[in-house]
Order: structure tokens, then C-alpha cells, then sequence
């Protein structure tokens, strides 16, 4: 099958101009950026708000009478709304701002040992980031809990049969991505809620890599908690989300005590402050907050269906030119896979390829991205990961292509 690019949705050249970092150089030759699922690059309009923030308002919040206090807080809550709208959240004290994905997941897990006593099951994928593994290992070590994992199949997507025998009336709580950051599978996470549910087990998604391509609706999923990092949906670094139904944000405790968090405090008692104060001790990241919301508008205005399709043209025309090159392998074949392609070539080190084509201004990610089950289970040390986003052009493609060919041919 040829791929030949349909009327694209968006003006992409139009786009470019919002991201300053893409009209640098990088050893000589114009950036190709393709390593948007570790981190996306930030617009002008982001930027923007940032610099504003610094230069006008810096305050601290929610404790301050004065007025750059309170501009400070009306700003970073107004964020909190945007964020409740754009996930479609009943309450905006259900959002809870994180530094990220791996702190969200930290805060639930953390909490989780209260609700878990030995031989009862957690259950966990064989297609998460370490994020998502690590935590639950940590907290079945204190509890007694037992860790289960939903096999995965060559396509790199879920044996849902395994995990429709795993699950039981022994299992406390599940998590899941809800795309897969190593090969970009997108998992049927509206099938694994509903399961969980029925035994009553509490589920998190870790949606840190489906946030900056689909814009999932929490309430109609009727997840419990959904967690997210800005800084892959053109925000900034260290500050995130966490959603979490209102029931279980009540009944979880604390994650960390400090400033903030609480109503009162005397040595013989402490009482937390409501939510969603009670997870946000500390003075948080105000700046990145805010600019959080920014990237949202941001993104909305391009809008994500927009996206959806012009990446979904991108990922297949990238995919066939690929596979021209001998000895090619992507891994992660599913049909229902975000643009990522993870892929080796055969007898070639994915660092070696990572290496040349950077020389070529081509920024790909190489290794075992945080996955190592997966990499265990395709019995490889790692891949290269080229992930692409809205603002990637077919042009890219080929200089990428280019890139690739060129090192097999050095390499070989
Ligand atoms: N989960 C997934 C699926 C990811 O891709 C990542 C980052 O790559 C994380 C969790 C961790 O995100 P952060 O480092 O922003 O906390």
C-alpha cells in the first residue's frame, strides 16, 4: 500500500512558527525533534505565559492578602479548572497538581497500603513504563500483596484472555497505561475499567502518553485515577496531574505533610485541609501550573482530533518508508497504536543508530525506554524510538529515513 498524505487537517508550516527550538540547528543540519514521547517541545504561547509569570506576578499562593498573591492563586486555580474541563472532571478538587506522572502514581500507591493486607492481588501490565511497576512492587513489599501482570503479545498489545483470568474478587486495585510509551499501543482501557469494577477493584491509568494525542473524557470512562505529565503535552516540566474520583481522594491518606496540607495544627493534633489541598503539601509549582493550563488552550485550539488524524498519516507514511529498509523491525504492530515507532535494524545496535543520526541533527531516543519487560520479552536490548507530533512534517520523515539508511550503510 502506498501512503500518500490526504488533505492535511492542520497548516503545519503555520504551526512551526509557535516553536522557536524548531528553527535551530543541531551539528550543523536544520532539528528534526522525534523524541516528542519523553518530552514535547514547548510553543511560543506557553513560553509566553512563563515569562509572564516571572516578570509580573511571582508570588507565592493561597496565603497571601497581598495583591500579587492573589493574582498568583486566581491564576494557578484558574489552571486547575482548565485542566478539570479539558479531562472532563465533575470537580476541580478531584484534580490534584503533581510534579508528574511518577509522582501521581507515588501519591496513589503510597496511599493504597492502608487498603491492602497480605494475599490480596494488584494487578499491573507487561507494557508499563517503570513508573508504573516500581511503585506497586514497592508497596506489595510492605503489605504482602501479590503482583500480577497481564501478559502481552508479539503485536505488543495485551492478552485481555489472560487478564480476564487474572482478574478476581482478590484484586484490590489495576493499573495500566493507557497508551505505551516503548511501542505506543493504545490499550483497551474502557474493557479493563469496566472488568475492574466489577470485582470492586480500584483502577488507575497512567495516561502520560495518550494525553498529548487524545483527550479522554474521566467521566465517561469512570476511571478512578488518571494521571498525566505536562511536560508531553507542550507544557513544562515537573508538574503533572492527578485525577482521582472524590470517594477515593477522601479516603486516601496524606502523601506528604507539610505546609499547605492541613487545617489546623498543635503538637497533640493535626487535621488536613480539604481537598484539594490535603496532596498538594509544599509551595508547589505555581509558574508550571499556570503554564500547564496554557499548553491545554494551546492544544485545544489545534484541537485533538486535528491531531489524531494528521498523526495517524504521519505514523503510516513513516511506517512504509521504514520497512523499505532491509533488515527493519518495528516493534508494536497493533492497529490501535499513537505515531511512535520503535524499531531496530537487524545486526545494528540501536545506540550506534541513535548516535549517527543525531550527527544529522535527527533526535531520536534509543534504549530500553524505561521498559525493560518489554525489551525482556522481544529478547532485545533496547530499540530506537522515533515519536512524532503534530508539529513533524513529511519532510522530517525523510530526512529521517535518510538519516537511518545512511547509518546502516556506516555501520555495515
Ligand atoms: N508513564 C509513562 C507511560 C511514560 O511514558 C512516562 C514518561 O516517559 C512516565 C510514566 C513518567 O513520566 P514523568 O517522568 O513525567 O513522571
Amino acid at each position: 500500500m502506498k501512503v500518500v498524505a490526504n488533505k492535511l487537517p492542520l497548516d503545519i508550516e503555520t504551526i512551526r512558527l509557535d516553536f522557536p527550538i524548531l528553527k535551530r540547528e543541531v551539528n550543523g543540519y536544520p532539528l528534526v525533534y522525534l523524541d516528542n514521547a519523553a518530552t514535547s517541545q514547548t510553543p511560543q504561547q506557553v513560553i509566553d505565559v512563563i515569562v509572564d509569570y516571572y516578570s509580573n506576578y511571582n508570588a507565592n499562593i493561597h496565603r497571601g492578602v497581598h495583591s500579587l498573591s492573589q493574582e498568583a492563586t486566581d491564576k494557578y486555580e484558574t489552571a486547575r479548572k482548565k485542566i478539570q474541563q479539558h479531562f472532563n472532571v465533575a470537580k476541580s478538587h478531584e484534580i490534584i497538581f503533581t510534579s508528574g506522572t511518577t509522582h501521581g502514581i507515588n501519591l496513589v500507591a503510597n496511599g493504597f497500603a492502608q487498603e491492602l493486607k497480605k494475599g490480596d492481588e494488584v494487578i499491573v501490565s507487561a507494557l508499563e513504563h517503570h513508573s508504573n511497576i516500581v511503585p506497586w512492587q514497592m508497596l506489595c513489599e510492605k503489605t504482602g500483596a501479590v503482583l500480577k501482570v497481564i501478559p502481552m503479545n508479539q503485536e505488543g498489545e495485551l492478552d485481555m484472555d489472560a487478564f480476564h483470568k487474572l482478574i478476581s474478587t482478590k484484586t484490590r486495585i489495576v493499573f495500566v497505561n493507557h497508551v505505551s510509551n516503548a511501542l505506543g499501543t493504545v490499550n483497551p482501557i474502557e474493557e479493563i475499567i469496566e472488568a475492574a469494577h466489577k470485582v470492586d477493584a480500584a483502577i488507575l491509568v497512567d495516561g502520560a502518553q495518550a494525553a498529548p494525542h487524545i483527550k479522554a473524557d474521566l467521566q465517561a470512562l469512570d476511571v478512578d485515577f488518571y494521571v498525566v505529565s505536562a511536560h508531553k503535552m507542550c507544557g513544562p516540566t515537573g508538574v503533572g496531574m492527578l485525577y482521582g474520583k472524590e470517594k477515593w481522594l477522601n479516603k486516601l491518606p496524606p502523601y506528604q505533610g507539610g505546609g499547605e496540607m492541613i487545617a489546623t495544627v498543635s503538637f497533640e493534633k493535626t487535621t488536613y485541609a480539604d481537598l484539594p489541598h490535603k496532596f498538594e503539601a509544599g509551595t508547589p509549582n505555581i509558574c508550571g501550573g499556570i503554564a500547564f493550563g496554557a499548553a491545554l488552550d494551546y492544544m485545544n485550539t489545534i484541537g485533538f482530533e486535528n491531531i489524531a488524524t494528521y498523526e495517524e498519516q504521519l505514523l503510516a507514511y513513516a511506517t512504509e518508508k521504514l520497512l523499505e529498509i532491509e533488515g527493519a523491525r518495528i516493534y508494536g504492530t497493533s492497529k490501535h497504536k499513537t505515531a511512535v515507532l520503535s524499531f531496530n535494524i537487524e545486526g545494528l545496535h540501536p545506540y550506534d543508530i541513535g548516535t549517527i543520526v543525531d550527527k544529522l541533527g535527527i533526535a531520536v531516543r534509543t534504549g530500553h525506554h524505561c521498559a525493560q519487560p518489554i525489551m525482556d520479552f522481544y529478547k532485545i536490548p533496547g530499540t530506537v524510538r522515533a515519536s512524532f507530533s503534530f508539529y513533524n512534517t513529511f519532510e522530517e520523515v525523510d530526512l529521517f529515513i535518510a538519516a537511518v539508511k545512511k547509518a546502516k550503510m556506516m555501520l555495515q
